[in-house]
């Protein structure tokens, strides 16, 4: 008997996703009651369009809730993202003296945007020193570079988009570097969330 995956809680809570908790929380997420095959060919598809197309705060939010209404997506998530981690012997120390835990571990996200380059990364593989490149300054706004450009009609200068689209027209206050080029640091990746590990024994 193939995994039951009841996705019925998401046909009619596209507009309100806060009226729809206490429904949801009723009995009939639990799990199905339909043996359900998998979707055929051409509703994949379908499937993979919108999952490409979702804003990604409602992803969130539709992970989330499935999540806590079926047990093997929840699973699996935590598989994907979360990792478990035997503190290093020193930390594993001190956290025994104060806490009275035999085993000490620590659990926190396995994919995280690096707080230096901003590039996702594992981060449960072995930092490597070089692995990030970045650079250290703000990126400023080169306005010769802007020919004939009128803040009046044509907008700000300086904008994410024209920073994606002209990065020749700034310049990192690090290394004087104009916004093509690669980073004036190179060192380890670090997690942006460090602050959320948990520890757990
Ligand atoms: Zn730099
Ligand atoms: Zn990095």
């Amino acid at each position: 008997m193939p995994e039951v995956i009841d996705l019925t809680l998401l046909t009619d809570s596209s507009d309100e996703s806060e009226v729809d908790e206490e429904e949801s929380d009723s009995g009939t997420m639990e799990s199905s009651q339909y043996a359900e095959e998998p979707l055929d060919g051409p509703h994949r598809e379908q499937l993979h369009v919108a999952i490409g197309a979702v804003p990604e705060l409602r992803l969130r939010e539709l992970v989330t809730r499935l999540c806590d209404h079926v047990p093997t997506v929840e699973r699996a998530f935590f598989k994907e993202l979360v990792v478990v981690r035997e503190l290093e012997d020193e930390v594993a120390e001190e956290v025994k003296k104060y806490g009275n835990r035999k085993r000490v571990r620590e659990v926190a996200p396995l994919w995280e945007p690096c707080a230096n380059c901003e590039e996702e990364f594992d981060t449960n593989e072995e930092r490597e020193e070089g692995e990030c490149e970045f650079h250290p300054g703000d990126l400023e706004v080169d306005e010769a570079s802007f020919v004939d450009w009128d803040e009046d009609c044509h907008g700000p200068m300086d904008t994410p988009s024209n920073r994606r689209s002209f990065p020749e027209n700034f310049t990192w206050s690090c290394c004087e570097a104009d916004g093509t080029t690669a980073g004036c640091v190179r060192g380890e990746h670090i997690p942006q969330g460090g602050r959320k590990k948990r520890r757990i024994s």
